[in-house]
């Protein structure tokens, strides 16, 4: 016997799905809250289930999910402001840390399988001071990944 299967909703705490017919290029992105996918569309930033592009790695997207886990880690400290803020805000913000520099190569990764452009998000910090880390210095830079 298999479940019944009904849908009830949307998922409240969950970004929205994207829903354009064709996407045209991907931006790899996501925050230390965040529970979905971290790819996104370009044109509408809605969330791109990852079942949508092809595996990554080994049959599954563990190259995603790894990196995903490790920004999240970094966001984390960078978020919470008291052990290792400094060196999470190289790795989220630097054009060449670990952290960049894997994202990159998914994003080269997800191009090749999926022949769509991949951007990474780059953290981009601006603030002199406690006082100017304000949402205003948080820039969206986009990076090709190819
Ligand atoms: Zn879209």
């Amino acid at each position: 016997m298999s479940p019944e299967i009904r849908l009830i909703g949307d998922e409240p705490e969950s970004a929205r799905v994207c829903s354009c017919n064709e996407t045209e290029a991907y931006v790899l992105f996501t925050t230390y809250i965040s529970l979905e996918s971290p790819l996104r569309c370009l044109a509408c930033f809605g969330v791109i289930p990852l079942y949508r592009i092809p595996k990554t790695a080994d049959g599954e997207y563990h190259d995603i999910v790894s990196w995903k886990s490790d920004y999240q880690s970094c966001d984390s400290l960078q978020m919470n402001c008291k052990v290792g803020e400094r060196w999470a805000t190289n790795q989220l913000s630097k054009v060449d840390s670990q952290l960049t520099v894997l994202g990159l190569s998914i994003c080269r990764t997800i191009e090749r399988i999926s022949g769509k452009r991949v951007y990474y998000y780059l953290y981009k910090y601006n603030g002199k001071s406690r006082r100017s880390k304000s949402k205003e210095n948080v820039r969206i830079v986009l990076v090709n990944g190819s």
